[in-house]
């Protein structure tokens, strides 16, 4: 079959929920992608961030293999040799006392939701189904419906009500107006160190720090989503190193299992994650060996290739090399580490028609909101490879 051939087959018998890329993929090493007509891409957005290792990482697949051999589920109704360790590993890594695994982004926010709640009702003292959680405009923390529910894009919301109340929507990059916002009620506090959906958005200095001096004061929880930024991306482990601060919970997914499984995490110290007793929350598949198995290949492959540190300074080098290409079309380029936003001016006629010119010549990446390129390429990408891809996108970036 040809590509038109699948993406017939995939428009005909598959909800229509994405607008992909047409380009359709049929093997993937590294940070390279090739098509089903034998075309080679640079994986410009390794899955938002999931690939983080790099496409099939020969270590991961084979803690995958060897692990699918020996038992791949046992429910958390028995126990199994994986999650000890995963755990152990995680606590050792982070510097959390402790984890609660699940499986997809959405889901380990959900569970933080619960776990801020939780302790409120138990610890803050709020009364029983009062208490309140507040959010940022513009915040990606995924599709269930409790999370659209405090979504500000329209497309994620509109048509899926009734909502699910108990957030409190406000600014981002605003610490004041969360302050204004607090109220005996407030659990906790739930943003992204980087909004990556919303465009690349990076708050000025100093913002988490008064969030998290903010939320100190008044007794309410920091909740961060890392599941984009975390795990080496920004060119630290987690992005709210930057400020130095340390939430009270932070969840995180994506890399966690390099792009072979679903696997999120919450983390956070032992007197909160303690609250949970047995039965009041959980997964099927959360925790289990074949997942917890990746993960700790995933992290180990973090470790041991360097991948905070290679973000850092192969983050700086491209970013460097874009801020010098010349183009009537861009606002501004910002990023940190490898999560880099190129913003085209409003006339420029939106950046999806830049990403379609990038697959033309090689590189997949994606537009995010109208105006917005983003480039997040797996940590593992080397300067002749930025090299090569940099003339490539001054080209696009001077197309009429
Ligand atoms: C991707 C993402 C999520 C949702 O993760 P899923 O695995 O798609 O449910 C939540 N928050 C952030 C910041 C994300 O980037």
């Amino acid at each position: 079959m040809n590509a038109k051939e699948y993406i017939a087959l995939e428009d005909r018998y598959g909800a229509h929920n994405y607008h992909p890329l047409d380009v359709v993929i049929e093997r993937a090493q590294g940070v390279w992608v090739y098509d089903v007509e034998g075309r080679r891409y640079l994986d410009f957005l390794s899955a938002y961030s999931a690939l983080s290792q790099g496409h099939v990482h020969p270590v991961i697949l084979e803690a995958l293999i060897e692990q699918a051999r020996r038992v791949t589920l046992t429910s958390r109704a028995f126990r199994n040799d994986q999650l000890p360790l995963l755990y152990k590993e995680l606590s050792e890594m982070t510097g959390y006392e402790m984890a609660l695994l699940m499986n997809s982004g959405a889901e380990s926010v959900e569970t933080a939701i619960k776990l801020a709640r939780k302790w409120a009702y138990q610890v803050k003292g709020i009364s029983r189904h009062q208490a309140e959680i507040i959010v940022c405009a513009g915040n990606f923390h995924g599709r269930t419906t409790t999370i659209i529910s405090f979504s500000t894009e329209p497309l994620y919301r509109d048509d899926f009500g009734p909502f699910m109340p108990g957030f409190l929507i406000t600014p981002y990059a605003d610490a004041e107006a969360i302050a204004r916002l607090i109220t005996p009620n407030t659990a906790a506090v739930l943003l992204e160190p980087i909004q990556g959906e919303a465009g690349v958005v990076i708050p000025p200095k100093g913002y988490l720090k008064n969030v998290a001096e903010i939320c100190r004061r008044n007794n309410v929880l920091l909740i961060v989503d890392e599941i984009q930024t975390g795990l080496g991306r920004t060119g630290k482990l987690f992005a709210y190193e930057h400020e130095g601060i340390r939430p009270d919970i932070v969840v995180i997914g994506k890399a966690l299992s390099g792009g072979f499984y679903p696997v999120s995490a919450v983390l956070a110290d032992r007197p909160l994650m303690g609250l949970f007793q047995p039965g009041e929350h959980g997964s099927t598949f959360g925790g289990n060996p074949l997942g917890a198995a990746v993960a700790r290949a995933a992290l180990r492959v973090i470790r041991e290739e360097q991948l905070v540190d290679r973000a850092r300074e192969m983050g700086a080098y491209l970013l460097e090399r874009l801020a010098e290409i010349p183009s009537p079309h861009v606002k501004e380029v910002r990023g940190r580490g490898l999560l880099i936003g190129i913003e085209l001016k409003p006339e420029a006629g939106g950046a999806r028609r830049f990403c379609e010119a990038l697959q033309q010549r090689g590189i997949l990446s994606k537009e995010t909101h109208e105006n917005v390129i983003r480039i997040a390429p797996p940590l593992i990408i080397d300067k002749p490879t930025i090299d090569w891809a940099v003339p490539i996108l001054q080209e696009v970036l001077n197309v009429r």
